[in-house]
């Protein structure tokens, strides 16, 4: 089959590679429609990400045709709920179903979706083993991701949702990803009648948190990026725009709440922030030479702008350490950071009613659309035009 690979720092290729096998009685066997390149891809693309191997599959944000179920999931019952010709969106993170954290809704801390073999990676990175998620490293199990024609996905009584009739895949595709992330980023922020919330990024994933905390009641959303396009995009949601080339940010929100801050901050910008603050710089020194992994500009600012008492919530990714964490303003002000992978499992069918009811249309952060044989194309496009290029999705 043919599939997006990666090998090395900006150089992605479409090739040819071996067709996946169900290999667990668990397992389904997706023929993919449409999947998407997301920000924390580009991660791996700039190489941020430890334990890539070069021809790994690309892609965590896929849909597509089940064509064929392992033996776990034929004949009928719950354990049987896809089968064959069934057209389901996937969750980017791979979860058991029957683990604790699994049992407790907590998906993306699954104890069992690492093979054991890849589990000392993350163990001695963080701790403890994470979970699995597509293509997302060997830290991650080491998954084929879904940017390819067809991809093995575990777990298959889990995570896939069937998508009824009537909806195409752009309007649920999502649903894999950056939906469930921008709304569970919003309900980490706990928000309350009357309450202003602040989203740092206004890529994919700060523009699903910004429409999500309107849906769940935020009074305000105050939206902070550079990229034109970008901020107008929040705009049209209904959100006030910062331009962090044009204001200083925390003088801007102080301004805008009263003097208080906003009661919740959302960083949706990760690891990778740009921007010329000296803290940044410094950053930036750091991770070249492999002092600090992560840029962590967008968080010291979350937490200096957040209110007494306010609600931190982190969906942007970061990997490994950073230093000038300001945890005396953390600790004074007696904030609350929630964070952590999705777990989309808990979310998807939620989030689909909302579609169906038409409270959401998705397909607006759409900005382009490319025949997988043209990925690497897409790659570089998301990577160096991020003021047009808001998503991109791959039909194989
Ligand atoms: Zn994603
Ligand atoms: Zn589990």
């Amino acid at each position: 089959m043919r599939a997006l690979t990666w090998h090395g720092k900006h150089d992605v290729r479409v090739e040819t590679v071996d067709d996946p096998k169900i290999i667990n009685p668990r397992d389904l066997i997706l023929k993919v429609t449409a999947t998407a390149i997301c920000g924390s891809d580009l991660h791996i693309y700039d190489s941020f990400i430890p334990s890539m191997m070069a021809g790994d599959v690309l892609g965590h944000e896929f849909m597509g045709e089940v064509v064929e179920v392992g033996p776990a999931l034929r004949g009928e019952g719950d354990n049987a709920p896809l089968k064959v010709g069934d057209r389901v969106v996937v969750p980017f993170n791979i979860a058991c179903g029957n683990c604790r954290p699994c049992k407790t809704g907590q998906f993306s801390g699954c104890d069992n979706s690492i093979p054991a073999e890849k589990g000392d990676i993350s163990e001695v990175a963080y701790g403890h083993a994470v979970s699995g998620i597509f293509d997302y490293s060997h830290m991650t199990g080491g998954y084929a991701g879904g940017q390819a024609e067809y991809v093995r996905v575990p777990y298959g009584d889990v995570g896939p949702v069937k998508v009824p009739d009537g909806l195409t895949d752009e309007q649920v595709l999502f649903l894999s990803d950056i939906f469930p992330t921008g709304w569970m980023a919003a309900e980490n922020c706990g928000i309350e009648a009357g309450d202003t919330i602040a989203v740092w990024g206004c890529g994919p994933v700060g523009q699903f948190a910004i429409r999500s905390a309107l849906l769940q009641g935020a009074a305000k959303v105050i939206a902070i990026d550079h990229h034109a396009n970008r901020l107008a995009m929040a705009k049209a949601a209904g959100a006030e725009v910062l331009n962090y080339h044009e204001v200083k940010v925390r003088e801007a929100l102080m301004e805008l709440t009263g003097g208080r801050g906003p009661d919740a901050c959302i960083d949706a910008v990760g690891m990778e922030a740009h921007g010329f603050s000296p803290d940044n710089i410094a950053d930036a020194a750091k991770a070249a030479v492999r002092l600090a992994t992560d840029r962590t500009h967008a968080l010291r600012e979350v937490i200096m702008a957040c209110r007494k008492g306010g609600h931190v919530s982190v969906p942007g990714v970061y990997g490994g350490v950073t230093d000038k964490f300001p945890v005396g303003a953390f600790m004074e002000k007696g904030l609350t950071m929630k964070t952590g992978q999705t777990h989309t499992q808990k979310y998807m069918k939620q989030l689909l009613e909302l579609i169906q009811l038409g409270q959401i249309d998705p397909t607006f952060v759409i900005s382009h659309r490319l025949p997988l044989e043209e990925a690497a194309q897409g790659y570089r496009l998301f990577k160096d035009n991020q003021d047009e290029v808001t998503k991109v999705v791959l039909r194989p």
